[in-house]
């Protein structure tokens, strides 16, 4: 290994930026962690800022799972466990594939790391070589492009707007595909729409893909407990795509456990051995605590999820109640996830108080973050220009006077 010379000559050289590697400058920061980042800070100088930028539950973890990490020290659970995770935990992910979702994962199948987050990557570092396609509906979670670009791949984007309930059409998706298309990333419900897609608009989109045996499909079902339609459906239920599928799910959101950081993902065999190869080299098995909290809240009873659904359901219709009230804000009603995505395009060109003009929906969100104190997102993050998000993941309370300031804030703006 060659190192720059004055490593060795000048102790006191500065470091800058010219030492990060290209990988990591081509990195965007991840901006819904930022803007929480940043009203942490607002609140520790004592200002009361609501904070509906990050998505996490607001709940605590159930005791019955706080209660098997506690045991699971006690019980000596302290030394590695095997990359891909307990063997026992491995098994109840299968039997809750099974249950609820009806199909047939082994446990050598399924590779536990440290959230869904590590596994979307792990997946696609796993499989996608240097400029294949990597077919991203939008709008799409924060992370996925830049995931994408650290896999060396090239995002496709495929843009669904609020008009279309942000749900993109086979012909939209085949019009998309190329020789070079590799994968295609769905999340449904999504983050940041809160879209479902209905099992007949799966239907569609497994039909063009099942015309496409190249193509993988990771799903990224994080937020499946959290819906508020009849019935959540996963594209692993048609037949003719299923082989190609990998399951990405975990605790975070329906367990509330952001923190313990334990997430899945469930793939054709020679993928999950992949993906534990990699993981073997990078960071081992994920927390043993955290997996035996994780075992405990798959087998465990699973009256929680319903407890916390059915909190989300209700701050879902308020809402979106407070939203449509917000001149000037397209809303639509979202069937799952915590998140609201209004269009705030209408913003753009109005003047602040201070005589400044709002030039782009980011302008928007810190002009709400200064004046109103609230923390939201703006679109672009999610590759949907023009839009914001708001997460619902937040008391009554907090909603209520966080809609109430927006509205005040907004107002304010000529
Ligand atoms: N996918 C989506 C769409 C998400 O919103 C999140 C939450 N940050 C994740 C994956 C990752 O979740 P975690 O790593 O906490 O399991
Ligand atoms: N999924 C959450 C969000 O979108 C957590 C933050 C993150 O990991 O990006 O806000």
């Amino acid at each position: 290994m060659v190192y720059p010379k004055y490593i060795y000559h000048n102790h006191k050289k500065h470091i800058d930026m010219s030492f990060i590697s290209q990988r990591i400058e081509r990195l965007a920061v991840s901006a819904t962690l930022a803007m929480s980042q940043k009203s942490a800070e607002l609140k520790a100088q004592g200002i009361d800022v609501i904070n509906m930028s990050v998505g996490e539950p607001d709940f605590d973890t159930p005791d019955h799972i706080k209660e098997a990490a506690k045991r699971a020290i006690d019980d000596n659970f302290s030394r590695y466990s095997p990359v891909p995770g307990y063997l026992s935990l491995r098994k109840a992910i299968c039997g809750k594939l099974l249950n609820e979702n009806n199909i047939e994962f082994t446990p050598d199948q399924i590779v536990v790391g440290n959230g869904a987050k590590q596994e979307l990557a792990n997946a696609l570092l796993a499989t996608i070589n240097p400029g294949d396609e990597v077919i991203i509906p939008t709008p799409a979670w924060v992370s996925y492009v830049e995931m994408v670009k650290l896999a060396e791949g090239v995002s496709v984007e495929v843009a669904a707007g609020i008009e279309n309930n942000f749900k993109i059409t086979p012909a939209q998706l085949e019009a998309a595909i190329t020789p070079r298309s590799k994968m295609i990333m769905l999340n449904s419900p999504s983050n940041p729409t809160g879209s479902v897609y209905t099992y007949e608009e799966l239907k569609g989109l497994a039909e063009v893909l099942a015309k496409y045996p190249q193509i993988l499909i990771l799903a990224d079902e994080i937020y499946e407990h959290i819906n508020f339609v009849e019935k959540v459906h996963s594209i692993s239920e048609f037949p003719e795509v299923r082989d190609r599928v990998i399951i990405v799910n975990g605790v975070s959101k329906a367990y509330a456990m952001t923190g313990w950081r334990i997430g899945y993902l469930a793939a054709p065999l020679p993928i999950a051995k992949a993906v534990s190869k990699l993981q073997g080299q990078y960071t081992s098995g994920a927390s043993s605590i955290a997996q035996k909290a994780a075992e405990a809240a798959y087998t465990g009873s699973q009256q929680c999820i319903e407890d916390m659904r059915l909190a989300f359901e209700r701050r879902r219709d308020l809402i979106v109640e407070l939203a449509k009230e917000i001149p000037g804000w397209e809303v639509n009603r979202p069937e799952g996830a915590f998140y609201l995505f209004p269009k705030v395009e209408s913003y753009v060109g109005k003047i602040k108080p201070d005589g400044s003009k709002i030039e782009k929906v980011a302008d928007y969100v810190m002009y709400i973050l200064e004046e109103a104190h609230v923390a939201c997102v703006d679109g672009e993050a999610f590759c949907a220009p023009g839009y914001m998000r708001l997460s619902y993941a937040t008391s009554d309370d907090n909603i209520r006077e966080a809609m109430r300031r927006i509205a005040e804030a907004s107002a304010k703006l000529k």
